[in-house]
């Protein structure tokens, strides 16, 4: 990017004092587009130069894998009088991604990253050129059919009807979480908007949900202390439904407001959908005093939504053809899944599997009732000139359409049939490497119940019965010290992997894999409070969902985790 310099680019815009009009984007077709069109086109030169030249490198983009970035230094920036060049800027832009984690790369195998595909990309990319502000007609225009379409689609996939039902684009999963509880709230205290909360209404979840949770309780003011976690099944990690009655009936039988009940579908780790039919019964069975509105149902879908394109699937005829391993998870989870009907809302995270940051969508059945409960007045300053105007309802003024158009994109690109091979991709490199496990006895997988893409490995000093003695270190008291001891050996291994894959070593000739360590499976069965933080399950993550891993990269990985483990011990 050195030859266009910023004469170069000025060549149209000629100065007489200072030249703001330089800095900014031309408003109408000129030589300055071009000039803007062939940087830019040098600019994702040099992006995409940051990727390796072949599959024989390391999961991390560019060649300096230090992280250079200090907070000490940073803080010594100070604004310069003079401004850089444009292509200054965006040579510096593009060294700031140097040593990044290359998410899509064969040997990224770590926790839940985006996989971007190319349509919602550029969608995303190209709302930037002009700033549609989704937070009414006039200056959304036409691009609220992003939003307006996605949420429909969505609800449609759920089981709703379409016509009756509506959707935010927000900030993440985090974000659907607090148009949940603010959802929540506004309908069962309903003087709470005007007046500010006043009861404690308790917001119930599993305790394997998303620490979201803590941040919409505490930002809303409701308070982290209101929330009340649901035990989990051992065998399945989702609520137990008899613990959830005993809460919900006492709640009920002391008269205490129950804003909402928050199913995960599926958790982060175990991808375990929680019974949402059940749930609603239960809310049904048990309602609010009569002073309060009816507790909310919300699923945290973010992660799960997308096995939604299962649930209507030929498992019989399996049009297209995958493996008996990937068609029965699937069917699984699009049986969990189709429960979302149920509820009143759902969050939604394209970037988990399948688009930029960030891209979310909070879709709720109701939107009379959701838009009116939480109506705003207008603004003296902006002016309704179409029938989407969603500002008078969100809580974010200003809205990018980057999200919308990232999610309208994959939806319309994948489709159904999209959506489901990128899934039953996950699963199947999932299932390789459990064949590959068999000769292993020394390392066990601890979540074979679970149907999502994730394994989490424990393994342990050669020559262990790995499936006895994790059985052991689960439920028996006596083997505390050493699940305390095999936990460490795990996250040794975990850091000598993320220490290779940092160092470039090679293995076989070929360089190591990216994993992760969930250092919270579950709390040992003993630990019932859980107070006791030594007595929880660690475990290797290998998440293999890139569409670029292949069978041999699967195999590579098990070898070297078996390498890391043989040096840590
Ligand atoms: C990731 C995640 C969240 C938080 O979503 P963000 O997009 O990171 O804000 C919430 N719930 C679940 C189940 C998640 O996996």
């Amino acid at each position: 990017m050195d030859k266009l310099t910023r004469h170069n680019f000025e060549n149209d815009v000629k100065t007489e004092d200072f030249n703001i009009k330089k800095f900014f984007a031309s408003p109408i077709q000129d030589e300055s587009n071009n000039t803007f069109a062939a940087i830019m086109s040098e600019a994702m030169k040099g992006i995409n130069s940051l990727k390796p030249t072949g599959r024989n490198s390391s999961a991390f983009l560019g060649k300096n894998p230090e992280l250079t970035v200090t907070r000490e230094n940073a803080r010594k920036a100070v604004l310069r009088p003079e401004g850089e060049s444009f292509t200054e800027v965006l040579n510096h832009v593009i060294s700031t991604f140097e040593g990044l984690p290359n998410w899509g790369h064969p040997l990224n195998m770590t926790n839940i990253c985006p996989q971007e595909n190319y349509a919602a990309i550029a969608a995303s990319m190209l709302t930037q050129m002009f700033s549609p502000n989704i937070l009414e007609a006039e200056y959304a225009w036409n691009t609220s059919i992003a939003e307006l379409e996605s949420s429909a689609m969505l609800a449609d996939m759920a089981g709703w009807n379409s016509e009756k039902s509506g959707g935010i684009c927000t900030y993440g999963g985090s974000g659907c979480w607090m148009y949940q509880l603010k959802y929540a709230l506004s309908r069962v205290l309903p003087d709470s908007r005007q007046q500010g909360i006043r009861t404690d209404a308790k917001v119930l979840c599993s305790e394997q949900a998303h620490y979201a949770m803590l941040n919409s309780t505490d930002w809303t003011g409701l308070g982290m202390n209101n929330i009340i976690k649901i035990n989990t099944l051992p065998d399945t990690n989702t609520m137990d439904i008899t613990h959830l009655e005993q809460v919900i009936k006492e709640c009920s039988d002391n008269h205490v407001p129950i804003a909402s009940v928050v199913c995960t579908m599926a958790t982060t780790d175990a991808c375990a959908f929680d019974p949402v039919k059940k749930v609603r019964e239960l809310i049904d069975r048990y309602p609010n005093n009569p002073e309060y509105g009816k507790a909310l149902l919300y699923c945290d879908a973010v992660i799960g939504w997308s096995w939604l394109a299962f649930k209507d699937y030929d498992f019989a005829a399996n049009p297209q053809n995958f493996p008996e391993t990937v068609l029965e998870s699937a069917r699984k989870n699009g049986e969990a899944i189709r429960e979302i009907q149920y509820a009143d809302a759902f969050g939604v995270d394209f970037h988990k599997n399948f688009s930029p940051l960030i891209s979310s969508v909070f879709v709720y059945k109701d939107r009379y009732e959701f838009e009116d409960l939480l109506k705003r007045e207008s603004s003296a300053y902006l002016q309704e000139r179409g029938d989407y105007n969603p500002h008078n309802y969100t809580l974010e003024v200003s809205r990018s359409a980057g999200g919308s158009m990232a999610a309208w994109a994959t939806l319309k690109f994948l489709g159904i049939q999209g959506i489901q091979h990128v899934l039953a991709h996950g699963l199947k490199n999932k299932h390789y490497m459990l064949e590959q496990l068999e000769p292993y006895p020394d390392m066990t997988c601890i979540n074979t119940a679970d149907n999502g893409a994730v394994l989490l490995l424990r393994i342990y000093p050669e020559g262990t019965d790995a499936a006895l003695q994790y059985q052991k270190e689960l439920a028996d008291k006596n083997f505390r010290n050493t699940l305390a001891e095999h936990n460490t050996i795990i996250e040794k291994t975990a850091d000598l992997l993320w220490k290779w894959f940092r160092e470039e070593k090679q293995i076989d000739g070929k360089r190591t894999p990216y994993l992760s360590i969930t250092k919270g499976f579950r709390p040992a069965v003993y630990n019932t409070d859980p107070s006791d933080h030594e007595a929880v399950i660690y475990a290797l993550k290998v998440y293999p969902v890139s569409p670029y891993i292949t069978k041999s990269d699967m195999q590579h990985a098990l070898y070297c985790i078996r390498m890391a483990r043989n040096e840590v011990v």
